[in-house]
């Protein structure tokens, strides 16, 4: 890997943050706080959140075995995406590579900043070759995006074939792993000391159940964790997301029980839907959503949006064509899923 100091640009690298009164106060036995010019009614809104959100990041640090200072926590993961370019990638002059398909707010980060953004394409089976992903970077490479399991696809990306990656680019990989409860294989967080180059992505959006409360997590190493602290805004996380968080942590028993039925039902649901006669193909799913070739994706979406179901129309997408992406559901969504399915074009 180059240093942090070569791969930063030099204005992020050279930058003094802005310092909040929180920051500059930082003891735990003061009463009387006359020094952020809060309004001192309506406790506890009143006040300015922790801007480094301790006490929620020794909670996931202790469920995800990792330092506190090996954290960062963000307005959804895709504060921490777009973090990573604006710290590391020189607008019109510096590049990232990322496997297609994959998430679309890779690229839209990439164009929102000016950076040149790289795809290499998976295989029919969805399968990426670290090869021809290192072959893509140059010199002016930053990032590689890997997004394990894989949206829209849904398939894991092999570990072996991460790691190839890890090892062979001297710029950061950073893998998503929004997905990864839903996965059998444990997340490649044990790494993190092993591999300084690597940036993990987590979120409450999915298996956590809490989309709305806009709480993601990017785990690296200290360094990497300090840039992006020195540049977010002081208060990225608000105090009820923060509260709402701990919560969560707290009922972390539901979130298993909740990762445990969405697997269970998935299969049910991709047994399913495989035995439809619009349906040529389900493709396997690591997530909590798979990816389904039809007849005519269009006709079906559209079909199944007039009776107020809503599925994602991938028909677009690299490698895609004809496909629609499935979210699982409870068990009585997904069927009338399949009832409104086994109605298509025949003639109800
Ligand atoms: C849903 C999803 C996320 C979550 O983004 P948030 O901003 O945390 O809601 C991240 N990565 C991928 C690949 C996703 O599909």
């Amino acid at each position: 890997m180059k240093t942090l100091q070569e791969l930063t640009r030099p204005n992020i690298w050279n930058l003094k943050p802005y310092s909040s009164a929180r920051d500059e106060y930082k003891g735990f036995t003061a009463s009387v706080f006359l020094d952020a010019n809060e309004n001192p009614y309506n406790s506890p809104n009143n006040r300015y959140p922790d801007p480094l959100q301790q006490e929620l990041k020794a909670g996931i640090a202790g469920l995800r075995k990792v330092l506190p200072e090996q954290i960062f926590l963000g307005n959804g993961s895709d504060e921490a995406i777009d973090l990573a370019f604006r710290a590391f990638c020189e607008p019109g002059q510096d590049n990232v590579v990322a496997i297609d398909p994959t998430y679309g707010m890779y690229q839209v980060c990439a164009d929102v900043n000016n950076v040149e953004y790289r795809k290499v394409l998976l295989d029919e089976s969805f399968r990426f070759s670290a090869e021809k992903l290192l072959a893509a970077t140059d010199d002016r490479t930053k990032l590689i995006f890997l997004c394990s399991p894989n949206n829209p696809t849904g398939n894991e990306l092999p570990r072996d074939e991460v790691e190839k990656t890890l090892k062979g680019f001297d710029g950061l990989v950073i893998l998503d792993e929004a997905y990864n409860d839903f996965s059998g294989t444990p997340t490649m967080l044990a790494h993190l000391g092993e591999y300084p180059n690597l940036v993990v992505l987590q979120t409450f959006s999915k298996a956590w159940a809490s989309a709305g409360i806009r709480l993601g997590m990017a785990f690296a190493s200290p360094d990497i964790i300090a840039l992006f602290n020195k540049i977010k805004y002081p208060y990225n996380v608000n105090l009820l997301t923060q509260k709402e968080g701990l919560n969560r942590l707290e009922n972390c028993r539901e979130t298993e029980r909740w990762i445990k039925i969405l697997i269970e039902e998935r299969k049910v649901l991709m047994k399913d839907v495989a035995k439809l006669h619009c349906v040529g193909k389900v493709f396997p799913s690591d997530a909590n959503f798979f990816l389904a070739r039809v007849t005519d994706a269009v006709g079906i979406y559209n079909y199944l949006v007039s009776l107020g179901i809503i599925v994602r129309n991938r028909h677009t997408v690299a490698l895609c064509g004809d496909c629609l992406r499935i979210t699982v559901g409870t068990r009585a969504e997904n069927e009338q899923l399949i009832e409104a399915l086994k109605k298509y074009k025949t003639g109800l």
